[in-house]
């Protein structure tokens, strides 16, 4: 259980505070410190962003509230419920803090016991919300992300290919004959398929930035960042053989004794421009179907 600690960061220009907060907290929490502003937005970045940021007021160069302002701008970092710690206790230094989007307020010199009972109020509520967000972004049969977390990710990346001038390359992915595969086999089954199926998928891709998310019924869809036609393609002869090599016996398939699946895809670039996201869908969407006209168990690019 130890490993599923939830983070504090701490941020003070003062050595000696952030022992003393460090030393109430530290039995319940995995501790990240930073004496500067900048190092704490650094860390909020980061692979281990923290839960909760305890964050001074006064300190040099970028102080309490440029810091909390500068946290709540970004998108990656917005989400971090900060307290501020400080020995100023006018209600206008609270009230700024509260208008930047501080969620509570520790003061100088600290209560141990008040301390403890807010950082466990926030953090709890955090952890709350972060379920919530990972059960409505997943797909909770196949545990990858659903349709609606891959709807937000296109427009991210719609945006980002657009602004930067790079391709990003679209996969629509489905089942072969899952109807008959059901049918036969029943439900359990067939669910049982839909989750082998996505996690060989989601083996495939090995970026960061690539996605693999389901989209609907036995329909998976892949997002490729920074791809081109001949990456789409390489990604998606692997996912064919991916999901060959699973070796789920399907005896009432006319394309092959097992499970196999049919790709198209669709690039947005520079040679081949679409108007919107919903174009690129659609082109993949349209080879998707000629693959199934050609025979099935195969993958076609755009046409
Ligand atoms: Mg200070």
């Amino acid at each position: 259980m130890s490993e599923t600690r939830a983070t504090v960061l701490i941020v003070d220009d003062q050595p000696t505070n952030i022992h003393a907060l460090a030393s109430l907290l530290k039995a319940d929490y995995r501790i990240l410190t930073a004496t500067r502003g900048e190092k704490a937005l650094e860390l909020s970045q980061g692979e281990q962003a923290p839960d909760l940021i305890l964050l001074d007021i006064v300190m040099p160069d970028m102080d309490g509230y440029e810091t909390c302002r500068r946290l709540k701008d970004n998108e990656t970092t917005r989400s971090i419920p900060v307290i501020f710690v400080t020995a100023l206790d006018h209600d206008k230094d609270e009230e700024q803090g509260l208008n930047l989007g501080a969620s509570d307020y520790i003061s100088k010199p600290f209560n141990p016991a008040i301390v403890r009972a807010r950082v466990r109020n926030q953090v709890n509520l955090k952890l709350k919300t972060n379920m919530l967000e990972k059960i409505s972004l997943q797909d909770g049969l196949t545990e990858i992300p659903n349709r609606r977390y891959f709807d937000q990710k296109l427009a991210e990346e719609w945006a980002r290919s657009s602004r930067n001038d790079q391709s990003l390359a679209l996969l629509m992915v489905d089942i072969d004959q899952f109807k008959p595969f059901n049918d036969h086999y029943g439900h359990g089954a067939g669910d049982e398929c839909l989750r082998r199926v996505a996690q060989a998928l989601r083996r495939v891709p090995t970026r960061a930035t690539d996605l693999v998310a389901r989209y609907g019924g036995e329909e998976f869809v892949v997002l490729l960042p920074e791809t081109d036609t001949r990456g789409a393609q390489h990604v998606a002869q692997a996912m064919l053989e991916a999901v060959r090599s699973l070796e789920v016996t399907h005896d009432y398939s006319d394309v092959a004794p097992h499970v196999t699946i049919s790709i198209g895809g669709a690039i947005q670039s520079r040679q081949h421009p679409k108007p919107s996201a919903e174009d690129l869908k659609k082109a993949a969407d349209t080879a998707l179907y000629q693959a199934k006209t050609n025979g099935r168990n195969r993958y076609q690019g755009e046409i």
